[in-house]
């Protein structure tokens, strides 16, 4: 069984490959019914997204996958059904682009000192818009030779202790709770097991969260194995947080990732989809008919 909702997609307004109206049109293809776009640190593409999911009649909500830096460490929170006009998030939002433009130069830097150059002029064409990812840089890298894909380039470049890593200085967790809430979405903790945090660390990230009135955890995610979705569901009972679910769906180019292909949740889980059942969402979405 598949689920007919995907709530974790990029555009190209940051680090996906495919412009929101076209991902809007793949997705309501693949039997998606409510899409939240959730581009990295930018809602820039909600509004195409919006035209498109109304053309195509299905849902649309307004998302944002926010960069933290919360102990040492870069963890992403999703924030869903938000309205993307709200001041105080925009505001936050291009503190985080300006803070992105300076590491795409410190990236490029760092990768002439390793002998690799024209990566920061490469990886800003790549991007053709404002933000510019580790995505675009590893996108030229692959170009150039030097990985053979994108994951390749993600276990020899752009990490800890590798040619192009920069230490992110992202937004603190309280303060991208409060852009969420004060735009009247709902957070969730995206891909926990992608963090390889240990079982307390984890547990010491979800605590904090709730008590700041984050109340979701992506449960099913494209990067989660099933045994990683049921550790989580535990996690997101023990914490009383509702279980969210995404691809983090880039685009075409990585297969082993499709749109609205995801997993049931896990037996036990409270869906953070009931949240949207009624048609008050932000940003004149909900064309979807059926209720
Ligand atoms: P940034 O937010 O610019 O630091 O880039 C983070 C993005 O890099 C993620 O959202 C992914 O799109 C991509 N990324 C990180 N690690 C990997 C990986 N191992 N394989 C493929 N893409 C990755
Ligand atoms: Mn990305
Ligand atoms: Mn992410
Ligand atoms: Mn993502």
């Amino acid at each position: 069984m598949s689920l007919s909702y995907d709530f974790h997609t990029h555009s190209t307004a940051s680090d996906g490959t495919l412009a929101p109206g076209e991902l809007v049109k793949r997705a309501h293809e693949a039997g998606v019914e409510l899409l939240a776009l959730t581009d990295h640190d930018t809602v820039a593409g909600i509004a195409e997204a919006a035209a498109a999911a109304q053309e195509a009649g299905i849902g649309l909500l307004p998302g944002v996958e926010i960069s933290v830096s919360w102990n040492g460490q870069t963890v992403h929170i999703l924030g869903l059904n938000l309205d993307p006009r709200n001041p105080t998030l925009l505001e936050g939002l291009r503190g985080l682009l300006e803070y992105r433009a300076w590491r795409a130069e410190e990236i490029g830097r760092r990768l002439e000192k390793a002998g690799i150059s024209g990566g920061y002029e490469g990886a800003r064409a790549l991007a053709g818009g404002e933000l510019v990812g580790r995505t675009h840089f590893a996108r030229f890298l692959v170009a150039g030779g030097y990985a053979r894909d994108v994951r390749e380039v993600f276990r020899n470049f752009l990490v800890k202790g590798k040619p192009g890593h920069v230490t992110g200085d992202w937004a603190g967790l309280e303060e991208a709770l409060g852009w969420i809430h004060g735009a009247g979405g709902v957070a969730a903790v995206a891909h926990p097991a992608r963090y390889r945090m240990t079982r307390s660390k984890l547990r010491r990230l979800l605590g904090e969260f709730h008590e700041l009135g984050g109340q979701g955890l992506e449960v099913v995610s494209g990067s989660h194995s099933r045994d990683e979705c049921f550790t989580m569901a535990r996690h997101a009972r023990d914490f009383g947080l509702l279980a969210s679910a995404g691809s983090d769906y880039h685009g075409p180019e990585n297969p082993w990732i499709s749109l609205g292909r995801l997993p049931a949740l896990p037996p036990g889980c409270r869906p953070i989809r009931h949240l949207f059942d009624t048609d008050e969402t932000n940003g004149a979405v909900l064309s979807n008919t059926s209720g």
